[in-house]
């Protein structure tokens, strides 16, 4: 790869999904300038998924969450810079100046032909009164997952949201043997990500592992006595027994650098389908990006499938290379014995097929049709199905409602007996 239009060095902010893959690719792809990957956090690359899952509840390792083995990247020549936040970008110059945490008068530069920002996202936070007490915690990171892991099992544990972090670590929890409430202040859970089928389902699983939901009333204050946290007040008035609340609320993208440089950003960095910002040369991939959807849509997918994609897109970007085929969109989500796998885009008023079967009464199936073209599924326990409708839809396939409701008839087998389109 020598191309003159080719950089000879690229230097990625953010080290764990996004920039982690995207120097894989760069390097699979023949690669061969400098590549160096920079993170403010001390830690190797991790996967962030498990945090809110097994490795939380004590069942897996420290060391088996490494996105690739310390070895990995002196092997295949990718400079990893650790504790070290990126205060300063001069693009004129083509340098960033780098800042090592742990030692305020140790400064570093590099210099690069093009840069990539996978900045990620940080927790949000709720202005709320008591929440700075030390008993309430979000959980984004290594560190706040060891602090989350040291309570767990404490006493009763309050999450506020029904997102998917805050049921997944609800599930973990409870799997310990702990009191937990969850506070919704929307009517469902996980309202935003999921169908309204989908959530009442949770809603029932939830309730079945003994969780105590509260839905459609929001927090107005933690209630901290004697120095420690008690409770957490209601709206409703009442308050819910809490020794630790945890707070997730969702995730706000990291555009700081961004903006700095003056790149368009609207609740992300905004990017094209070759993860070009708004400058046509610096790069954005993974949670710090919006991008349009098919409906031309601005929005933020945060997801390792959307960071492993994206960082394939971004590395032929660099490389000059034709776009990979993007396949249709996908997540999971592991809820206790619960598993949620979604792939494609939930859009409004889309019309519904609900595949159940009396015999399994904790697996359900909804799939969800544009018109007659089916776009996406939400599938609980039942991953040979979402393994079927995933191939289905990055083959093309477009089966229509009737086709897919006869829920005596596996999936796997109505689709492969569809011509391909
Ligand atoms: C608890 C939890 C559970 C999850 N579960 C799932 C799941 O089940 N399924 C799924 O698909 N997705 C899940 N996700 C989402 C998934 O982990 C993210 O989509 C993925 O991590 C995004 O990768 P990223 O590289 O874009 O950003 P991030 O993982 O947020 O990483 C960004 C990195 O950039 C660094 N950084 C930012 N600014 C600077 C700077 N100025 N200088 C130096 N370093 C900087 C940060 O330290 C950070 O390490 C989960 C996320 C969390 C937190």
């Amino acid at each position: 790869m020598s191309r003159p239009d080719h950089p000879r060095s690229v230097v990625v902010v953010g080290a764990s999904h996004a920039g982690v893959i995207m120097a894989e690719r760069l390097r699979a792809r023949g690669f061969g300038g400098s590549i160096t990957l920079i993170d403010r956090s001390p830690h190797l690359p991790y996967q962030r998924p498990p945090l809110s899952k097994d490795w939380l509840g004590g069942e897996v390792e420290p060391d088996t969450l490494a996105l690739r083995s310390e070895e990995y990247y002196g092997d295949n020549g990718i400079e990893l810079l650790l504790g070290a936040d990126v205060t300063r970008i001069d693009r004129q110059g083509g340098g960033v100046a780098i800042r090592i945490r742990h030692s305020h008068v140790r400064q570093e530069a590099r210099r690069f032909d093009r840069l990539v920002l996978a900045t990620g996202a940080r927790a949000r936070v709720l202005d709320l009164p008591g929440v700075d007490h030390p008993d309430v915690l979000v959980l984004r990171d290594l560190d706040d997952a060891r602090r989350l892991g040291q309570r767990i099992r404490r006493g009763p544990l309050a999450v506020i949201g029904g997102g998917f972090v805050g049921l997944e670590v609800a599930a973990t929890a409870r799997g310990l043997g702990t009191e937990v409430t969850v506070v919704e202040a929307a009517p469902r859970l996980s309202g935003r990500a999921v169908g309204a089928g989908t959530s009442d389902f949770l809603l029932a699983a939830h309730t079945e592992l003994g969780v105590d939901v509260r839905l459609g009333t929001a927090p107005v204050e933690i209630v901290v006595r004697g120095g420690r946290v008690r409770g957490v007040r209601l709206a409703d008035g009442r308050e819910v027994p809490a020794a630790t609340v945890l707070v997730g609320v969702g995730a706000e993208p990291r555009t700081e650098i961004a903006e700095h440089l003056g790149l368009v950003c609207d609740r992300g960095v905004v990017v094209d389908e070759r993860c070009l910002t708004s400058d046509g040369r610096t790069i954005a991939i993974g949670d710090c990006t919006v991008q349009e959807d098919c409906s031309g849509n601005r929005v933020r997918l945060e997801s390792v499938d959307n960071a492993t994609e994206q960082a394939d897109a971004a590395a032929a970007t660099l490389l000059g290379a034709d776009l990979p085929r993007r396949p249709t969109p996908w997540f999971w989500s592991d809820q206790g014995p619960w598993k949620l796998q979604i792939v494609g885009v939930v859009g409004a008023d889309m019309d519904v097929v609900v595949r159940t079967d009396p015999a399994k009464p904790r697996r359900r199936v909804t799939l969800y049709f544009a018109g007659d073209a089916l776009v996406a599924a939400e599938c609980v326990n039942a991953p040979a199905d979402f393994v079927a409708v995933r191939a289905a839809l990055s083959r093309g396939l477009r089966p229509s409602r009737e086709a897919l409701s006869d829920s005596a008839v596996p999936l796997k087998k109505l689709l492969a007996a569809l011509p391909v389109n």
